[in-house]
């Protein structure tokens, strides 16, 4: 029979109705190399797979159906965000796939590359000065005062809008928690909105009674991993990662609906987030981006902590395709100061 010596997998198939049909129901990859070396079960949600290409469509698209379901948005309304990147390329894809106008405002300190695929994706961009958000000139405020003055517009406000948090409780957790019958130990995620964390940890957390412990993982430069582990604490921002779309210089709405309910925190460094992207690449044949990598590292430790034969899942958040030219480039690396996080026979994939 033709395809019998080539196959050797059970098929499962969908069909689904249009790109918001194709969102979510991502697979949970056991990560094979790690769980062997841990004697854990390590596995990886492979948001990376959505049709956008990210984590964020769950999100982008959870925050406009509410916004409809509450009459917010009509028919050829208009979608403001601000938005430095998944989020907004997410947005677009589903503005395109629901006719509305999309418009884009984002720190003029982001590369070409993103506002080329944004405006690829028909959205309207207005790249501005990339000032902190204490200043009333801030992206996002000016998002939110560009669609007050326009009729039939919204400001899907993702990092305070709990229909973000409430996105990945109807689909991510319950994906999660279904794909692993129940059996987990720890959840652990980094967070930007707080929506994924939030969501999907909140649901994880009343499914098993309290028994799936969730934790933050935090990269440098963010405040969260000390609020968490201080009880409370919030101190100024410092320092900053190569790790893109995660960390935060406050608790957004999102995060705060969960922050109270963390069994703890973990700081993961650049030095290895980067060795990791290397190492997933080399071992499992997956291309991801930094906010995955870092994740796939605090499951690690949290498995570690919760002992041998525990099983964690954590968050693959997108391709390293967005960030190719930088985790790729022996000349960025070099001017991060990361050449020497990474293993010396994984070095042969830097190749740009
Ligand atoms: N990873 C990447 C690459 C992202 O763009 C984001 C969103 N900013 C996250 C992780 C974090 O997701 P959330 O906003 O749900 O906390």
């Amino acid at each position: 029979m033709l395809g019998a010596k080539v196959f050797t997998r059970a098929f499962t198939s969908r069909t689904v109705e249009g790109f918001t049909g194709a969102v979510g129901n991502t697979p949970l990859i056991t990560l094979k190399t790690l769980s062997e070396r841990t004697g854990c079960r390590i596995l990886g949600k492979a948001e990376f797979q959505n049709p956008g290409g990210s984590v964020k469509d769950r999100a982008a698209l959870g925050i406009l159906q509410d916004a409809e379901k509450r009459g917010l948005i009509n028919p050829g309304g208009t979608v403001v965000e601000g938005t430095a990147g998944n989020t907004g390329i997410g947005l677009a894809h589903v503005c395109r796939a629901k006719g509305y106008k999309c418009v884009i405002f984002m720190p003029n300190s982001q590369s070409q590359e993103k506002i080329d695929l944004l405006r690829m994706l028909g959205a309207e961009v207005h790249p501005v000065p990339a000032v902190a958000y204490e200043n009333p000139k801030n992206y996002n405020h000016q998002a939110r005062d560009y669609a007050k003055n326009l009729d039939n517009a919204i400001w899907t406000d993702q990092f305070d809008n709990t229909a973000n948090t409430e996105a990945h409780y109807v689909s991510t957790g319950p994906e999660i928690w279904e794909q692993t019958a129940g059996q987990l130990d720890g959840f652990v995620c980094a967070t930007g909105t707080g929506g994924t964390l939030a969501g999907a940890g909140r649901y994880l957390k009343e499914k098993s009674a309290g028994k799936t412990q969730i934790w933050l993982a935090d990269p440098p430069g963010s405040v969260l991993y000390s609020y968490v582990s201080s009880g409370g604490k919030l101190n100024e921002r410092a320092g900053s990662s190569i790790t893109e779309g995660i960390g935060q210089g406050r608790i957004t709405n999102n995060l705060g609906t969960f922050v109270n309910d963390l069994s703890g925190a973990l700081h993961i460094p650049d030095e290895k987030s980067i060795a990791m992207i290397y190492e997933l690449l080399d071992t499992e044949g997956l291309y991801l981006g930094a906010s995955s990598a870092l994740n796939v590292v605090a499951a690690v430790e949290l498995a570690q902590k919760l002992g041998r034969g525990s099983t964690v899942a954590t968050i693959l958040c997108d391709g390293a395709y967005r960030y190719q030219s930088r985790l790729f480039s022996k000349a960025w690396l070099k001017a991060k100061g990361l050449e020497d996080a990474i293993p010396q026979h994984l070095r042969k994939y830097a190749v740009l």
